[in-house]
């Protein structure tokens, strides 16, 4: 196809694509030296129960301050990362450092707090994942139920043996399990019975205009009410404003987590945050 297009855009077209690619290498060798330099760090959010504005969890969220990029937002890395399988060696410091934080916050909480980890599918599926988990769980002391992995519709969709396995596995050791931005995939919801899954995290893309749009609203509810019958809990993401947290009181909703309650905080702030909302409920 290209050849009969001729030179002009040929030429138009190769500086760019170099451009681009040359951008993804040279991302992709800062990212190979990032975890020596340390130049990962885990930001945390709290997650409310609706009802009371208490803390149950805290989700972790990476983020990778380069010098010379700055911060790194994880939309803009995660994919190179998988697909460099750097991913797994990340995941693998995302796990123990979370687990560990974790841990630390009982001084200061004076009870055990709930940590979500974000996983990846390259993450998932690789052999070593599982021991990987665990290990991070004996290095921490955190109790395995006290860990809760966020896992996206798209890996649950490859309707695998092996993913069926690892997650049935990983519910076996008292892990809970969540599935991440419920609603952007393509709803095969017969997933939701046969694997062991806890929660379902309504993707902010709905939470955001219930108060605008009426079919939002209604897809919130239905999926709230949809999660209850089947014995899940539910949490909505993305919640910016007061006026969402009455709707999604008046709903049922268990759980809330967005910027109207705290934006993501790196650790030192996050304790403070802790010290200054010390109401803690599991
Ligand atoms: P996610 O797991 O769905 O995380 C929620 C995202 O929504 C976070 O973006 C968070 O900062 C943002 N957020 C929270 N509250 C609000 C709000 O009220 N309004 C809006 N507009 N946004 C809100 P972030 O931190 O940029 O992370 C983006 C995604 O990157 C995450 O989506 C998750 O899928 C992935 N990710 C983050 N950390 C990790 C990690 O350690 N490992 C892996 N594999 N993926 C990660
Ligand atoms: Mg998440
Ligand atoms: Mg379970
Ligand atoms: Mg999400």
């Amino acid at each position: 196809q290209a050849k009969h297009k001729g030179k002009s855009s040929y030429a138009h077209f190769a500086p760019e694509m170099t451009e681009v690619s040359h951008e993804r290498l040279q991302m992709e060798s800062r990212m190979r030296r990032a975890l020596e330099l340390n130049e990962f760090e885990l930001n945390f959010q709290p997650i409310v129960h609706t009802d009371s504005g208490n803390l149950c969890s805290v989700e972790a969220l990476l983020r990778w301050n380069n010098p010379t990029m700055g911060t790194v937002m994880p939309d803009r890395f995660i994919p190179l990362a998988e697909e460099t399988g750097l991913i797994i060696p990340i995941g693998e410091w995302v796990l123990e450092e979370a687990c560990k934080t974790a841990v630390s916050w009982k001084e200061i909480t004076g009870r055990d707090v709930g940590i979500s980890v974000n996983v990846s599918p390259r993450q998932f599926r690789d052999p070593g994942f599982t021991d990987i988990v665990m290990r991070a769980l004996s290095n921490s002391g955190l109790a395995a139920n006290q860990l809760e992995l966020e896992i996206t519709e798209r890996l649950i969709l490859d309707n695998s043996i092996e993913t069926a396995e690892i997650l049935r596995q990983l519910d076996r050791a008292g892990i809970r399990l969540s599935v991440d931005d419920f609603g952007t995939g393509y709803s095969a919801l017969s997933y939701l019975k046969s694997y062991p899954f806890d929660t379902l995290k309504i993707d902010k893309s709905f939470v955001q205009d219930v108060m605008k749009e009426p079919e939002d609203a209604s897809l919130v509810r239905a999926i709230i009410n949809m999660a209850h019958s089947l014995g899940l809990r539910v949490i909505a993401e993305g919640v910016e404003e007061e006026a969402q947290t009455h709707f999604l009181k008046q709903e049922g909703c268990d759980f809330s987590q967005g910027y109207f309650y705290s934006r993501p905080l790196p650790a030192r702030d996050f304790e403070s945050w802790l010290k200054t909302n010390q109401r803690v409920q599991i």
